[in-house]
């Protein structure tokens, strides 16, 4: 009859406990607000939305959508209660937050397998743990989880460039090549003539960006430079920068072009690209059409948009299983945004398996990897197998997805054969 301690009561936090509870496990959950707040949160209650008060899509043409499909096949706390109060959102699911957040407390906190104790939690408890803080972890925690993980593997924030799919890239202007061909050709590089590069230099220097939160102010300090504050330094900037292009003539004519925006493979099947060195605070539209500006990239679909904010979240393809379980001590989970998911559907998702892999631990059995045809079990496979070099968090999107057997060149209907696919495998692991 063992117990185990979830700390964090926010979208990850809430789900593991629920998970557990349900399974017949004790739960200590430690939250630390109202005694302490984070920046970002004001209430007492569980799952609090601090922004947006939308889970995104909720239709099956969406991979957010299927994630949520597939949550509710296994009893999401979170998605029942966010179906239980939503709001008129067009194909999103929108919610009532106080609504939303008080139910999602009184579901959890009224389980009489679960005991809540409002307290900062600064070093790790005794016994099976899932640690689910979130992105504005507190300073004592991230102190101790630096210790465990090592330095180097835990971040403080985040300045991801965007990352695009693979199939949406016109290779008849773009081309692979390594700077000087060192090693094999790695890159996708999308050239420009002056014209091009003087156009692209306008809009990007121009496009609108999302204004900071006060305590997101020392982002830029840390030494990371978003691409647009780059540009703006000097016309020049980026050509000794992320758009140099020595070394990088056309493998066919031989000519140097005038500038180069390089992608980077940025997951093991190779379906998906990150623009090299292009993290950015531009918002998410005005961010498309500078990218749709660069030759090459006019169709390009954009699978996650660069952002820059403050978020605490550890390098998980070094320090952690695709169960959720750290790798140098089993008894130890993490769960949420400081996994590297990014979302709040996608926090709860993490929260999800974490649970129910704490409670398979607590009971002996085999923990539970899930099927890489799922959102759920292609999310896990991304934050432990992607590059740890240049590890970035990630939404659910399609491009996670091991591709289909058949190739269908039509996107709605590709992605609704993914999303069928998906709930087939989702339903036959609940089955099991
Ligand atoms: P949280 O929901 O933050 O839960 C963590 C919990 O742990 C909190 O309740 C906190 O009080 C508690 N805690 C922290 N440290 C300790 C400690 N030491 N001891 C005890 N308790 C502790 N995602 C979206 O999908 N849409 C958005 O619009 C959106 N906006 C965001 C805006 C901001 C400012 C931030 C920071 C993030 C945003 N996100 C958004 C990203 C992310 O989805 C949310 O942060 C989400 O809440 C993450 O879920 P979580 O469970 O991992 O963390």
């Amino acid at each position: 009859n063992t117990t185990v301690n979830v700390i964090g009561a926010g979208l990850a936090g809430s789900e593991a406990a629920w998970q557990l509870a349900k399974r017949g496990i004790q739960v200590k959950l430690y939250e630390m607000r109202p005694v302490k707040q984070t920046p970002a949160h004001h209430t007492d209650k569980f799952a609090e939305l601090v922004c947006s008060n939308s889970l995104r899509a909720n239709g099956l043409t969406n991979a957010v959508g299927v994630l949520k499909e597939e949550m509710r096949e296994m009893d999401s706390v979170i998605i029942r209660s966010a179906d239980d109060c939503s709001v008129p959102a067009g194909g999103a699911l929108a919610v009532d937050r106080h609504e939303f957040a008080g139910l999602v407390t009184s579901r959890v906190k009224e389980h009489p397998n679960v005991e809540v104790i409002h307290e900062e939690i600064t070093s790790l408890p005794e016994g099976p743990t899932i640690i689910a803080t979130g992105p504005l972890t507190t300073e004592g925690l991230s102190q101790t989880i630096k210790d465990l993980t090592g330095e180097e593997y835990l971040y403080f924030y985040d300045a991801a460039a965007p990352i695009i799919e693979t199939d949406s890239i016109d290779m008849n202007k773009a081309y692979l090549k390594s700077r000087y061909d060192k090693g094999e050709a790695a890159y996708i590089n999308c050239p420009m003539t002056e014209e091009e590069f003087d156009e692209f230099y306008e809009a990007l220097t121009s496009a609108e960006t999302v204004p900071l939160k006060e305590f997101e102010k020392e982002i830029f300090f840390e030494g990371c430079m978003p691409i647009e504050i780059m540009a703006k330094r000097g016309k020049k900037t980026m050509l000794f920068g992320p758009m140099k292009p020595v070394g990088l003539e056309h493998p066919e004519t031989g000519k140097r072009p005038y500038a180069v925006v390089q992608l980077r493979q940025d997951n093991q099947s190779g379906t998906l690209y990150n623009i090299v060195g292009f993290q950015t605070h531009l918002k998410w539209g005005p961010q498309k059409e500078v990218i749709r500006k660069i030759p090459g990239l006019e169709n390009a679909e954009v699978v996650r948009y660069g952002v820059m904010h403050r978020n605490t979240f550890i390098n998980s393809p070094n320090v952690l299983k695709p169960t959720y379980q750290f790798k140098d001590r089993e008894d130890l989970f993490f769960a949420g945004q400081i996994t590297g998911v990014e979302g709040y559907v996608e926090s709860a998702a993490a929260g999800l398996i974490a649970g129910i892999n704490a409670a398979r631990f607590v009971q002996g059995e085999e923990l539970a990897v899930l099927p890489q045809e799922t959102i759920l079990g292609a999310m896990a496979n991304y934050i432990t197998t992607a590059n740890p070099d240049n590890f970035q968090p990630m939404n659910a999107n399609f491009g996670l997805l091991p591709p289909l057997e058949n190739r269908i060149k039509n996107k709605k209907e590709r992605n609704e054969q993914l999303a069928q696919r998906a709930l087939g495998a989702i339903q036959n692991f609940v089955k099991r």
